[in-house]
């Protein structure tokens, strides 16, 4: 019989439940703990997480990070910018502006007082 995971949007607890084919999509799914019928499908999300990773994983070994000197700034911005182009996606104009600080021989203890704003995007983010 397939398995789903679920998390509950009431008492946040992950929930795996079972159906049949034939009753997935007809049965609502309650939560074991809460009997809250506000389940969320957890599946796809967990799979974009993996490959983003492994994405990174690999472009990290081939461009040797452990070259990569952490108290050179221009170094490090040039591998941020290289990364961005790597994942291929429009990162931001806040990352365009750190990576220009670090170009110039800005620390990132710096750039990070500069931009106080960078803190909260990294918290905030689910
Ligand atoms: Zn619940």
């Amino acid at each position: 019989m397939p398995n789903y995971d679920y998390q509950c949007l009431n008492c946040q607890k992950h929930t795996r439940l079972f159906f049949s084919y034939a009753d997935y999509g007809k049965v609502t799914p309650i939560c074991p703990h809460c009997q809250s019928d506000k389940l969320k499908r957890q599946i796809g999300r967990i799979r974009i997480g993996r490959s983003e990773e492994s994405r990174i994983d690999s472009f990290v070994e081939d461009n040797a990070l452990s070259n990569l000197d952490g108290d050179d700034p221009k170094a490090l911005g040039q591998f941020m910018k290289k990364m961005g182009r790597e994942l291929g996606e429009d990162i931001g104009d806040d990352f365009n502006e750190v990576v220009d600080r670090l170009e110039k021989g800005e620390t990132p203890e710096k750039i990070e007082k500069a931009m106080p704003e960078l803190r909260d995007n990294t918290s905030s983010e689910e």
